[in-house]
């Protein structure tokens, strides 16, 4: 039995995934310490893990203090969260022993706290995984946009950041890459090869285990009897940028005199009480179980988060995304590319080209096919079975 210390301070996407993985863990004997926000407190719990907390609160002020609108900014504000993860965790698990650390790709110093700590590392990357090439590439297209002054005044935060917690924690900085993607020896990228964007540059220090799907805590308030056999389309931007209430009005008037049955997760963003009356074929939610709605579903419209468009492909949806912010565009992008879906624009968005698309989708067989294929690769990859066996391999490799 090993001790893993595990740190995850992202958003629930970077969550779901990991939970089959801790759960397997422990039921080949590993002992998981995961650090989490408060927020995840109880689901990781149920895991068998000890749970730790970070304050959450004050790692969103640091990385949105970093600015919002430039990727660098981005990165500088995960720099600026070092100083709220970093003192915390070693005041928690002072004195404790652990032999490797698994680490979110993005949120929690993972890095440097796997350097400071001097643990065997492994990156649980939630989203599309980067090269340092690809990265660096993508920093330099987004960084053409940027106006000299702004770019120089960006850049030199960078320096003085990276300075301050290279000093400060006695670390090595090398690259915005490294605070961006965490690189490790081993990473665990929650999609399969075939769905990542160039799959065939990424070394076998990359593990492609495809969906971790894994059973959550149910919600005893969503009846799934009232979906099953129905002609469902569910809807649901995810849980971070869901404040779109023009957009769910938008598919009650799509879809209000249709024959489908449509349930609509709007997250905790938008008080019910502001979408008016609502349609009798819909089943509105703050929240729903999602893995399980899917199991149902004819058709998923979708921000194209990862984990949802992972999920979605998992159960063999097409999919129609709507991409919100982040990587959601190149999800998008990626799922018109196999053909398992259509990218459409929240900008002057119709709820007469909403239902013309769903109509494509439902009616030409091509979708269903290119969904069909890639349910079965994805169902395929192993999960987060596979995900152990890895982590397993990668301990032999180190003698833990
Ligand atoms: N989710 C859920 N019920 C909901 C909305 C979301 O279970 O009503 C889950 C969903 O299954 C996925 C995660 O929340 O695992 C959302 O992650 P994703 O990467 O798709 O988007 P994000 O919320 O990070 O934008």
């Amino acid at each position: 039995m090993a001790r893993v210390l595990f740190i995850n301070a992202g958003s629930e996407g970077h969550i779901n995934p990991t939970i089959g993985v801790v759960q397997e863990l422990i039921s080949r004997g590993e002992e998981v310490v995961y650090f989490t926000i408060e927020a995840f407190r109880e689901r990781i719990e149920k895991t068998g893990a000890t749970v730790r907390t970070l304050d959450g609160q004050k790692i969103i002020k640091a990385f949105i203090s970093g600015g919002r609108t430039y990727l660098l900014e981005r990165i500088n504000g995960l720099l600026l969260t070092a100083d709220i993860v970093i003192p915390s965790v070693l005041e928690q698990i002072e004195g404790e022993h652990f032999d490797y650390i698994i680490h979110d790709s993005m949120f929690g110093c993972g890095r440097l706290l796997a350097q400071i700590l001097k643990l065997p590392a492994i990156n649980s990357c939630t989203s599309f995984a980067q090269t340092k090439e690809s990265f660096d590439n993508m920093l330099e297209q987004l960084s053409n946009n940027i106006p000299t002054e702004v770019g120089k005044q960006i850049n030199d935060e960078y320096q003085s950041l990276t300075a301050m917690v290279r000093e400060k924690y006695n670390v090595d900085i090398h690259s915005p890459y490294e605070v961006f993607c965490n690189p490790a020896p081993l990473t665990i990228v929650y999609t399969t090869r075939e769905f990542q964007p160039l799959g065939e540059t990424f070394d076998q220090t990359y593990k492609f285990i495809g969906p971790s799907v894994s059973t959550r805590v149910i919600q005893d308030n969503f009846d799934l009897a009232a979906i099953k056999g129905k002609s469902l389309i569910y809807i649901s931007l995810g849980t971070v940028f869901n404040q779109a209430i023009d957009f769910y009005k938008l598919c009650f008037d799509a879809f209000r005199n249709s024959h489908h049955t449509v349930v609509m997760s709007i997250g905790n963003q938008t008080p019910l009480n502001d979408l008016g009356e609502i349609p009798q074929n819909f089943i509105v939610e703050k929240y729903v179980p999602q893995t399980e709605v899917l199991k149902y579903t004819e058709l998923f419209i979708t921000h194209g988060g990862m984990n949802s468009t992972n999920e979605g492909l998992y159960y063999g949806v097409p999919l129609i995304v709507i991409p919100q912010s982040a990587d959601q565009p190149i999800i998008a992008g990626q799922v018109a590319n196999i053909g398992a879906g259509m990218k459409l624009n929240m900008q002057g968005l119709t709820a007469n080209q909403l239902r013309e698309a769903v109509g494509h989708l439902l009616n030409d067989p091509s979708f269903h096919k290119a969904v069909l294929n890639i349910r079965e690769s994805m169902q395929k990859s192993g999960g987060y079975q596979r995900a152990v066996d890895e982590i397993f391999e990668f301990k032999s490799q180190f003698d833990i």
